[in-house]
């Protein structure tokens, strides 16, 4: 029972056996503090701490499992079993089942995810005539998460003056209204979305002091993980669960806050001290995850910020290498960067897949990547993107199963209705929807009672219309006797959804038969995995909240090797040996939209903070000078965040623009050429920071860029003969040139002119290849 203990420096086994009383642990990244969580629960069994008096709060539920099971393996499995650990939302998620009933909400109530809240937000916007450009469904439903997130129910709202002005400002008098509306729908429907989990937990333990009483004595003790990202209503639950016995541990990094777009507020961790008394501050300072290198790259980053808290992390880990910083001229060759790069490491350290990752600012960013690599043939995964469970055909078949479980679930229904098609159009759901609004029942209820409401359907569609109910309703009965595989292969046939799918003979059909396999698969597992536990129940009402809860980054079986691709936000609290962080310019990251406030930008350089701190042996920076954006090319400066790291833990390698020119790259790269003759990090050319325009210079064009460009890049100069000027020589059709990299060659032809001008080069091994003079080494001999 010892030994584990030993894995931990004396700095980390402090807190890991200090069970009593309210605790905080500050600490860099890689420091161990999800380490001492850990190994503290561990401890606190071992003690004799029923784990039924422990919960754990992580930032996903893969980190809940992945601690569950280092438990376990020191503890034993049957003990572990009965530990409360997940994220805030499925915690809460349980227990507002148990407890709805005092709420008002039916115990199977559905949990929106946010395609159906942004469905549902924005049929109340049409419906209520409102001008969609200005009432932009997305934007209201970040505000009403704002709102429930502070705790500002419609009520509150209709009180506060000042959120009334600053909406009507917005030019959006009415967001009010479509907030009640909203709320309203979702309590017709059953339905509670992700800021609900949060909203409701927080009413039912201020609202029932015999519900506050119950859970408080339940979970004698607390732990929460990357606490520093708490958001209000998150904040509120835990000080109300640990006020009666104070057993409080938070573990969290100031400097890792980024989620304050979301209403993550960085004063939970700096207030702590003051919420409890007599807190015991720990302190970790060595980093275990990193090299020196990138230790101290990043600790001389998050020196800018002025809001933080003054910490030290260092590391007994080697030197390694430098931070490589490379520049690409556009999108689409930095993606080729990553690509080749990632291919020449795997051929030269003989690594998987799974220890690259390439993190970016925002999820469009990924196409670029994704291309390069399927060029290559590398395998990824796209985290973050639209989940499994978010896809059509996945949701049209949980939305039966979802109608199985609660019939008032009215974006289900919707969706479901009429797909496959049966005859009932979107006039006749209209109508359906008016008529549940205006006696307030859901629109099932309106189905099952055609004759006493009053509504102009035809025969023919109340007889189909009949028909559905009746459909939903055999499910149900079967749903008493069948587990959830049975029932859903059943729901796939008898509703028409494989004939559909299965009819247009098309790939995306197959393809979507093959997800709806993979979902059959998916829950012949959950049955059968449910058998073992012993009070699970292996219903269809938790399956569907495992799948409402399920992030991206939950469905990871880690059963392929695969490069991982993500948002920095998704990496938090991950690591990799290879990390490259991609699109380091101005106005993507640090991202325009949050340049306006110093703390914004703060923010941002946390992001970057967090960014770096995953790589454990290689950090990759990269930058294009000009990328896609809104279907536009546009000119883009490096980041400032590549000159704010000091120079001494870069290592600036050199374009491989010409790679773009090179048909023949992928011949050379697996061929006629060593992997590492063709290295681009043995090129080096001077620091980004010479090639960033002071603030006020014209932005970068071709043009303008050459004069910036590091000396011995040796630009081209233009010439008006169709011939160019390299190295004061004149450039001729004939010329014999030499290349750093292909060695040889004869010009044969000279095309383009100023910045474009290109020539084509016959080398004696490898072929023809068209250079970009300007970024070519060349010299003619
Ligand atoms: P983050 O801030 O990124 O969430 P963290 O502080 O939670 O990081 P951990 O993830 O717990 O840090 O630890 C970082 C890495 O260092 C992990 O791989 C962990 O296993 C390892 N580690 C932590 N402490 C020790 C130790 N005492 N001995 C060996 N390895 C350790
Ligand atoms: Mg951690």
């Amino acid at each position: 029972m010892k030994s584990y203990l030993d894995q931990l420096n004396s700095a980390q086994l402090e807190p890991t056996i200090q069970i009593e009383g309210p605790m905080i642990v500050i600490a860099g990244a890689g420091s161990g503090k999800t380490r001492v969580l850990t190994f503290r629960i561990a401890y606190m069994m071992s003690k004799g701490i029923d784990p039924f008096n422990i919960l754990a709060l992580t930032f996903t539920n893969k980190a809940a499992r992945e601690m569950k099971s280092r438990i376990a393996a020191i503890v034993g499995d049957s003990e572990a079993k009965n530990l409360w650990m997940g994220t805030f939302h499925s915690v809460f998620a349980k227990i507002l089942r148990i407890e709805a009933d005092r709420l008002g909400y039916p115990s199977n109530f559905t949990i929106y995810d946010t395609q159906d809240s942004d469905r549902l937000i924005a049929s109340i916007i049409k419906e209520m005539n409102l001008d969609k450009d200005i009432y932009k469904y997305k934007q209201i439903r970040s505000r009403i998460s704002s709102y429930k997130n502070s705790l500002i129910t419609v009520r509150a709202y209709f009180q506060n003056p000042e959120l009334i002005e600053a909406d009507t400002m917005a030019r959006r008098p009415r967001m009010g209204d479509i907030y009640k509306a909203y709320v309203d729908r979702c309590f017709k429907a059953g339905a509670m979305d992700f800021d609900d989990l949060l909203l409701k937990t927080n009413e039912l333990l201020t609202r029932f002091p015999d519900a506050l009483a119950k859970y408080q004595n339940r979970f004698k003790y607390i732990l929460v993980d990357e606490y520093q990202d708490t958001n209000h209503s998150q904040y509120l639950i835990v000080r109300a669960l640990s006020d009666k016995f104070q057993n409080i541990c938070v573990v969290g990094d100031d400097a890792q806050s980024i989620y304050a777009f979301r209403g993550a507020n960085i004063n939970n961790i700096l207030n702590f001290q003051k919420d409890y008394d007599d807190v015991k501050v720990f302190r970790l300072e060595q980093n275990y995850r990193s090299t020196k290198n990138i230790v101290n790259a990043a600790n001389s980053i998050i020196d800018k910020n002025q809001t933080k808290l003054d910490k030290v992390v260092w590391t007994a880990n080697d030197e390694g290498a430098k931070i490589k910083v490379n520049r690409s001229l556009t999108d689409g060759d930095e993606g080729r960067y990553v690509a080749s790069t990632i291919f020449e490491t795997k051929m030269q350290e003989h690594v998987p897949n799974s220890e690259f990752a390439v993190l970016y600012r925002t999820n469009a960013q990924s196409r670029a990547i994704e291309d390069a690599l399927r060029k290559r043939d590398i395998k990824y995964r796209i985290y973050g993107g639209l989940s499994f469970y978010q896809r059509k055909e996945i949701k049209d078949v949980l939305s039966y199963l979802r109608l199985v479980i609660n019939p008032a679930d009215e974006e289900a229904l919707k969706r479901v209705i009429n797909f496959p098609p049966r005859g009932i159009g979107q006039t006749t759901v209209d109508k359906l929807v008016v008529a549940a609004n205006g006696l307030d029942r859901s629109i099932f209820d309106v189905i099952k009672n055609l004759d006493k409401v009053e509504i102009k359907i035809n025969s023919g569609t109340k007889a189909r219309l009949e028909n559905f109910a009746t459909l939903i309703e055999s499910y149900q009965v079967m749903n008493q006797n069948a587990d959830v595989f049975e029932l859903a292969e059943h729901v796939t046939k008898s509703s028409g959804l494989i004939r559909e799918f299965n009819k247009d003979g098309t790939p995306e059909g197959a393809a979507r038969m093959e997800n709806i396999e993979e979902l059959l698969n998916g829950m012949k597992d959950f049955v059968e995995g449910q058998k073992e536990i012993a009070d699970a129940t292996g219903s269809l009402a938790e399956f569907l909240e495992d799948v409402a809860l399920a992030s991206d980054l939950d469905n990871d079986k880690g059963d392929s090797d695969h490069v991982a691709l993500m948002t920095i936000h998704l990496a938090k609290g991950l690591e990799f040996p290879y990390v490259f962080i991609v699109g380091l310019e101005e106005d993507l990251f640090p991202s325009a939209m949050s340049m306006n406030t110093r703390s914004e930008l703060e923010e941002e350089r946390r992001l970057f903070y967090v960014a770096l701190t995953r790589a454990e042996k290689q950090a990759y920076l990269t930058y294009a000078l000009s990328r896609y954006r809104w279907g536009k090319l546009i000119d883009a400066e490096p980041s400032r965040f590549i000159e704010e790291i000091d120079e001494q833990y870069l290592d600036i390698v050199t374009p491989i623009e010409e790679r773009r020119y090179n048909p023949m790259l992928d011949a050379s790269i697996f061929g006629d050429v060593e992997p590492n003759k063709v290295s681009p990090n043995k090129i080096r050319y001077k620091p980004a920071k010479q090639l960033q325009p002071k603030k006020g210079t014209p932005r970068k064009t071709p043009e303008n860029f050459q004069a910036t460009a590091p000396k011995n890049l040796k630009p081209v100069s233009k010439s008006s003969n169709g011939s160019a000027n390299l190295f004061d020589s004149k450039l001729a059709v004939g010329n014999i040139v030499k290349h750093i990299r292909f060695g040889k060659g004869e010009v044969l032809k000279i095309e383009g002119s100023g910045a474009d001008t290109k020539a084509e080069i016959k080398f004696e091994t490898g072929g023809n290849k068209k250079l970009l003079l300007r970024f070519a080494k060349l010299e003619v001999i």
